[in-house]
């Protein structure tokens, strides 16, 4: 589904320029949950602008879903630490942005409100929002927003989803419910992950595989396959198998923030 190819990236515009990522090159497969982590500053944030086309790379190339990235992806939904929800809209309003934005939706989406408001309350609900799409974003706490956030970036149904730090801004308690919210949307609607953060148990309980980033300029240094049975609960955290990975990842980031 995505295909990093020894990529480079400088940002041109700093004085003096800063490459953010240096050769590497990274595969996810249609369907996967990928994650990466790596310490503050080492390029994650970089690698989705790269395969969501935001940005293009200085050196190598980036493919997603077979064709070459040359500009933003279309297939990408994208959600960020920040929920970002419009506050002059409703959440539902906020989360049908999507449809009226991007095709096919956005030449019916006039003609087809209701259905694609229907599709979005049902879509609400499975995150615990039932009957919160009339409400305004800043009338919600912070986990609601980034539900319902989750919600506007999967709404056109995306095939590839980007998530860039986003339970980060939330308490553990909330956080943790959130991993199962995205953990059932996955398992339910089948679409690749690339999840950054900087919490190791995040990645653990969510990826199929996670991959590690030296520091800046970052590379991937290590991938690692969590073996973890599906679907997984939050007691799975306290097992001896799931600690040996949380551990095994914090020795490699210690390692690459010292290299
Ligand atoms: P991370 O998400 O891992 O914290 P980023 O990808 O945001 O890392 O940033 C990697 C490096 O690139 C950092 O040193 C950052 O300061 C630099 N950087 C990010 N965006 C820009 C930009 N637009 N111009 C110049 N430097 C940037």
């Amino acid at each position: 589904m995505v295909i990093i190819d020894d990529v480079t990236l400088t940002y041109k515009g700093a004085t003096p320029a800063v490459t953010a990522v240096r050769g590497t090159s990274l595969t996810v497969d249609h369907g996967e949950f990928a994650a990466v982590v790596g310490p503050s500053g080492c390029g994650k944030s970089t690698l989705m602008r790269l395969v969501t086309g935001l940005v293009k790379p200085t050196e190598g190339t980036v493919s997603v879903d077979g064709a070459l990235v040359t500009g933003p992806v279309k297939i990408a939904g994208m959600a960020f630490q920040n929920a970002n929800m419009l506050p002059w809209r409703t959440v539902i309003d906020n989360v049908m942005l999507p449809l009226e934005i991007v095709e096919p939706h956005r030449s019916r989406f006039r003609k087809h409100k209701a259905e694609y408001r229907a599709r979005a309350e049902a879509l609400l609900a499975t995150v615990g929002l039932a009957g919160f799409g009339d409400r305004f974003p800043w009338e919600l706490s912070g986990g609601m927003q980034q539900r319902a956030s989750l919600c506007r970036s999967l709404i056109h149904e995306p095939a590839l989803l980007m998530l860039d730090e986003p339970f980060a801004a939330l308490d553990a308690f909330t956080r943790e419910e959130l991993w199962c919210v995205l953990r059932d949307l996955w398992q339910r609607l089948h679409f690749t992950v690339i999840l950054v953060t900087h919490d190791l148990r995040e990645a653990a309980f969510l990826a199929d595989t996670i991959h590690v980033m030296s520091a800046r300029p970052g590379r991937i240094v290590q991938t690692k396959k969590v073996e973890l049975q599906r679907p997984r609960d939050l007691d799975i955290c306290f097992e001896p198998a799931f600690t040996d990975i949380v551990h095994e990842l914090r020795g490699k980031i210690a390692e690459v923030r010292q290299a």
